[in-house]
């Protein structure tokens, strides 16, 4: 099966054998009758297992690659039951760009468990090696693209020295998504999703998946999942299955708008940097051209100018929403420094890149020429 066909008829999805509905029905049930004590159809509570959750689940592993997959209440709740399977003092290698409630996750886990987060530019093999060769490290952790600079990090290259140092690789595929691409097959071990973006691709849910390449941590953490408890409803789990019967569809459609959005602004006088994996100028487009089939949906800019210039172009937008969150099909904005990466202290961020004048567009599905002359519009004032 290709992508586009799995992502309906993968993960074992078929029409109900009672009634031939072709949808997954959504088992609104916390517990199942048992015939005898302890006799059940495979299913006797619903933290446990359920089965609108279950073809949500098979489905997300197949999309993967993996040989099973875990869904969540959030993103943050499988991180969050990912890091309860480390045991004190275990040494965890990430990248130096992630999504903000990842790292205040980590930092609480380093106060309260004695977790060793050491965030490392990943970019940078040397920084790499000199850090895994410092001590032994479980885990390397990290996005592609990140998050908002969208920064490509090579994934097989990452994996073999980690590997080679004896560490698990987990890779949040957020931003890219399995249609464009996919972790395990490059090296990785573990693959985590927040399902509230374009997994789901509605904006009207909050959820998160693990994918594993290895049957033990998959029961490992299958364990965690039941004994940790942050799982989704089964009506979030048939909403994030439904956005998943079009993530390609939406996929092509997203970024064929965010091309059009970073080609349009480039050389615009008020434009001082345009952001695009797809773009020659970004300085990973090759390595994105040989770990992603696409380029996605997301695309920063930098204004000349500070806060004044971001703030007036933002309130000129007609069908950008000014909202934190991405990958649904209505189009968002954001600025980092102003909202999402707020609590970054100042100097760090700049540091990083991420200046006042940066804001981040989550290219919705909306026509590209409409989203351009909006971004255009809004630029010329
Ligand atoms: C949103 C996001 C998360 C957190 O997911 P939630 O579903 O909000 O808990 C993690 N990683 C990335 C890259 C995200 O964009």
């Amino acid at each position: 099966m290709r992508f586009d066909t799995k992502a309906i008829h993968g993960g074992d999805q078929k029409p109900d054998p009672q009634t031939g509905a072709v949808n997954v029905p959504v088992y609104l049930t916390s517990t199942y009758a048992q015939s005898s004590p302890g006799v059940t159809k495979g299913y006797d509570y619903s933290r446990t297992a359920n089965p609108t959750r279950a073809v949500l689940e098979r489905t997300i592993a197949d999309l993967e690659g993996g040989v099973g997959g875990l869904a969540f209440s959030s993103g943050l709740g499988a991180f969050g039951t990912f890091l309860w399977s480390l045991k004190s003092g275990s040494r965890i290698l990430a990248g130096d760009d992630l999504y903000g409630g990842t790292v205040r996750l980590l930092e609480h886990a380093r106060r309260t468990w004695g977790l060793a987060p050491q965030y490392v530019d990943l970019r940078s093999p040397e920084q790499l090696e000199r850090a895994l060769s410092e001590s032994a490290a479980r885990v390397v952790y990290f996005e592609t693209p990140t998050n908002p600079l969208l920064t490509v990090l090579d994934i097989a290259e990452i994996s073999r020295r980690a590997h080679a140092a004896g560490a698990t690789v987990v890779v949040d595929n957020t931003f890219a998504t399995p249609y464009l691409q996919r972790p395990l097959e490059l090296g990785a071990d573990v693959v985590l999703h927040s399902t509230t973006k374009y997994l789901g691709g509605h904006s009207d849910i909050v959820g998160g998946a693990l994918v594993f390449r290895d049957q033990e941590t998959y029961e490992q953490l299958k364990w965690l999942q039941n004994a940790a408890g942050a799982v989704p409803s089964p009506l979030d789990c048939f909403l994030v299955l439904r956005g998943i019967h079009t993530l390609g569809a939406r996929m092509r459609a997203h970024q064929a708008g965010a091309t059009a959005i970073a080609q349009a602004l480039t050389n615009q006088p008020q434009v001082k940097r345009v952001i695009y994996p797809g773009l020659a100028s970004h300085p990973q487009h090759e390595v994105a051209r040989r770990q992603m089939s696409g380029f996605g949906g997301m695309v920063s800019m930098e204004l000349n100018g500070g806060t004044e210039e971001a703030q007036k172009f933002l309130s000129r937008l007609k069908y950008f929403y000014l909202g934190e969150s991405l990958g649904g099909v209505e189009s968002l904005v954001e600025a980092p420094a102003l909202m999402t990466h707020q609590s970054i202290p100042k100097e760090d961020r700049e540091r990083r890149g991420i200046t006042d004048s940066l804001l981040r567009l989550s290219v919705g599905i909306e026509d590209p020429q409409d989203l351009v002359d909006d971004v255009l519009g809004a630029l010329r004032g």
